[in-house]
């Protein structure tokens, strides 16, 4: 009696098993899934905290301003906090902005888990750079930007984590604060040009 509970157990377990499997092979990308970085957490890493400027509140602002930006241009556009339940996406985008020991020692930074996402984190760079006039580190300069957590639940074919700059530096801190909307309006361009858009975005 026992041993047969055993093997129906096991066999349910097994099918459950197969039947995630199979759900999952099937499961269609979605075309662009945005994290805004540390967004629901009330414990553990809840993100840089600077002269009353809480990371995760940029981090939302930016994050809502690029996912509305590419659904206004077609492109189906998935907003996730700091957890989510497993997803496949053709892109995955997390904002943060840095927090440094060293006031100004950071900077902005981009890290990625592949080469095809290095590609885009190429094209990003290329346009932040004519506009942040702040320090860059070098990409994937630290564990958290080479081996983000969530590479593991948003299972995207390129995907890039974004320090969009430091809240611990003043004159950085000053500098993002207006342009936070513009910044994610940047973004958004760079993902759409993936899918075949080259949306104008004025820098001025
Ligand atoms: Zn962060």
């Amino acid at each position: 009696m026992i041993k047969n509970i055993f093997a129906f157990t096991l066999s349910a377990i097994i099918l459950i098993i197969i039947a995630i499997a199979l759900y999952w092979q099937h499961t269609e990308p979605i075309p662009v899934v945005i994290q805004a970085g540390h967004e629901g957490r009330e414990n553990g890493n809840t993100g840089a905290v600077s002269h009353g400027t809480q990371e995760v509140e940029w981090n939302t602002i930016v994050a809502d301003k690029i996912a509305k930006k590419l659904q206004s241009w077609g492109i189906e556009t998935k907003r996730v906090g700091a957890t989510t339940r497993p997803l496949k996406a053709k892109i995955a985008v997390a904002i943060h902005f840095d927090g440094a020991q060293i006031p100004c020692s950071s900077g902005a930074s981009v890290g990625y888990p592949n080469k095809e996402s290095q590609k885009l984190a190429n094209k990003w760079k290329a346009l932040y750079k004519k506009y942040f006039p702040f320090h860059w580190q070098k990409d994937n300069f630290t564990k958290n930007l080479s081996n983000y957590y969530a590479y593991y639940t948003i299972k995207a074919e390129k995907f890039l984590v974004l320090e969009l700059g430091e809240i611990t530096c003043k004159k950085e801190r000053r500098w993002l604060k207006p342009r936070l909307k513009k910044i994610a309006n940047l973004i958004a361009a760079t993902i759409a040009t993936e899918f075949g858009l080259h949306p104008h975005i004025n820098l001025k």
